[in-house]
């Protein structure tokens, strides 16, 4: 049966998902198209109601993960808590909104030897990525310090989570501090390095066995990244948690694992290409 796939954003043209999706659906021999589509706020209803009547599922990125909700029928409850939708599953006309982002990552990190059970974790940001991760990390039983410009934000990130989870997380001030030096996996989860602009915050002193992630893609390699890889700390850059995110989204839909390996190239292909 062939079925119809779709990334939809503003802009999605960007988007790295469709050649993801596509190698996937090639190896696993799925009869199926993944497409990118830039959607303008005035053609989200329009949208959605095509997308109802024609797609099997698709995928949200900025800025609609939160205006897709209102269209859903059913929601999982780790998406109800973030209050944002990534991936949706059509089943003739009933929509379920799930979000794997935060699953994403932490696979990505498992993937790469990290255990967060009992493990110190800084967060560096406290927006909607951020705002997944430290969900799932939470869950997962990590001990969490947040750290974000604006330091209220971060302070009602750390209280939603410590209600939701019955865990404490902490925060620390936009300034070097001893979770820099404490921390075995420490998360870059602002824009600051899209530009190849240099990373604000003084770095000197990060655990040289951390593992350090900056979810950021493009460029593969930020300046953050730049100075962990400087003094010893194991690199990731935002591909593997796209990757696995999107692995996630084939257990939704075909109730299959995807095929990491064969996606994974596309993906690395894509992003050097480009
Ligand atoms: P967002 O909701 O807009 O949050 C942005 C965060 O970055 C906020 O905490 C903000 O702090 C902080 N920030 C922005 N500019 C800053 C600056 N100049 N200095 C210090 N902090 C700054 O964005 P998001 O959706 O969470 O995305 C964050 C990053 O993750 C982006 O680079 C995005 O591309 C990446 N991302 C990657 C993936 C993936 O699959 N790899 C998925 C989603 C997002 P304030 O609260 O102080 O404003």
């Amino acid at each position: 049966m062939f079925m119809k796939y779709a990334v939809i954003g503003n802009p999605a043209q960007h988007s790295l998902s469709p050649v993801m999706h596509m190698a996937g659906f090639l190896t696993s021999k799925i009869d199926a198209t993944y497409e990118a589509i830039t959607v303008l706020p005035e053609e989200l209803d329009a949208t959605v109601k095509k997308l109802s009547g024609e797609y099997n599922g698709w995928n949200i990125t900025y800025p609609y993960k939160e205006d897709i909700i209102k269209y859903l029928d059913v929601i999982s409850e780790g998406a109800r808590i973030l209050g944002a939708v990534n991936t949706v599953k059509n089943e003739q006309g009933k929509l379920s909104g799930y979000n794997t982002d935060g699953l994403g990552f932490v696979a990505a990190v498992k993937n790469a030897g990290f255990i967060p059970k009992g493990n110190k974790v800084v967060m560096i940001g406290a927006g909607g990525a951020a705002r997944a991760i430290v969900f799932e990390l939470a869950r997962e039983r990590a001990e969490i310090t947040i750290v974000n410009r604006n330091q209220q934000k971060a302070e009602e990130l750390a209280k939603q989570v410590e209600d939701v989870c019955g865990c404490s997380v902490k925060c620390a001030p936009w300034e070097k501090g001893e979770w820099l030096t404490s921390s075995e996996l420490i998360i870059q989860g602002t824009p600051v390095g899209m530009q190849n602009e240099p990373f604000t915050l003084d770095l000197e002193g990060m655990k040289n066995n951390a593992l350090v992630v900056d979810l950021i893609y493009k460029p593969l390699e930020t300046d953050f990244l730049r100075q962990a890889k400087k003094v010893g700390c194991r690199t990731m850059n935002g591909l593997e948690m796209l990757l696995y995110q999107g692995a996630y989204a084939w257990d939704i839909w075909f109730g299959r694992k995807a095929p990491i390996e064969s996606m994974r190239k596309a993906l690395y292909a894509a992003v050097n290409k480009k």
